[in-house]
């Protein structure tokens, strides 16, 4: 069975943040809440989600700001927008800041579930583009964009591995387990020290961090 895909939910008022939250549970997906600006930015940039409904007016900062700064450190989760504003302008500027699409509050909750839906699939279809802190991982071009903009190509072992690691910024990984899963074809755990050297020859030497007696772990782009 596939994963349920991640939702990063970000909503202040109380009751319609629940709401929206066991409604997303009650669909299926795996919901984190952020109740303002400043959590959603750090969920935003230490988790990974597959995308973000974000409310516009939140304290601390606003849904729009949240979301410029997110894309402006790599992070290129699709999201949706949801605002007690809901003229031709302001519909505009969200989806010119770097929204994928927006909804007016009130708004239905069908429309809602289906317009998540239809962000999901686009995700997953046409964006093979993972967060990796401080830049970002296109899978089918084997391309890291760094946050200052410049692409790093990587061969296909390089990007095997960095996607695996990538997709679960938060583990720590075995050699074994990369081994396995990376370089089925070889029997040598050194490999995977080989292809972790290579990646931080290309991308700093903290993107890939060591921790000792474990394995390694994804650490920031530098
Ligand atoms: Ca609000």
């Amino acid at each position: 069975m596939p994963e349920p895909a991640r939702i990063l939910l970000v909503e202040d008022d109380g009751r319609l943040a629940e709401l929206l939250q066991q409604l997303l549970t009650d669909e299926g997906y795996d919901t984190v809440l952020a109740r303002d600006g400043q959590r959603a930015l750090h969920e935003g940039l230490t988790q990974q989600f597959d995308a973000m409904v974000l409310d516009r007016g939140l304290p601390v900062m606003e849904g729009l700001d949240v979301l410029n700064r997110l894309r402006n450190r790599g992070v290129v989760t699709p999201a949706l927008i949801l605002s007690a504003l809901g003229n031709p302008a302001d519909r505009v500027e969200g989806l010119d800041r770097g929204a994928e699409d927006y909804l007016a509050k009130p708004f239905d909750i069908d429309e809602l579930l289906a317009r998540i839906r239809a962000l999901l699939r686009r995700h997953r279809s046409d964006v093979p583009v993972i967060a990796v802190p401080g830049g970002s991982l296109d899978v089918t071009s084997r391309t890291v964009t760094t946050r200052h903009g410049d692409p790093i190509p990587l061969s296909e072992r390089e990007s095997d591995l960095l996607e695996r690691l990538a997709r679960r910024p938060s583990q720590v990984f075995e050699r074994g387990d990369l081994l396995v899963s990376v370089f089925p074809d070889a029997d040598d755990p050194g490999v995977v020290d080989t292809y972790v050297h290579y990646l931080r020859k290309k991308l700093g030497r903290g993107s890939v961090r060591t921790i000792r007696g474990i394995g390694y772990q994804l650490g920031p782009l530098s």
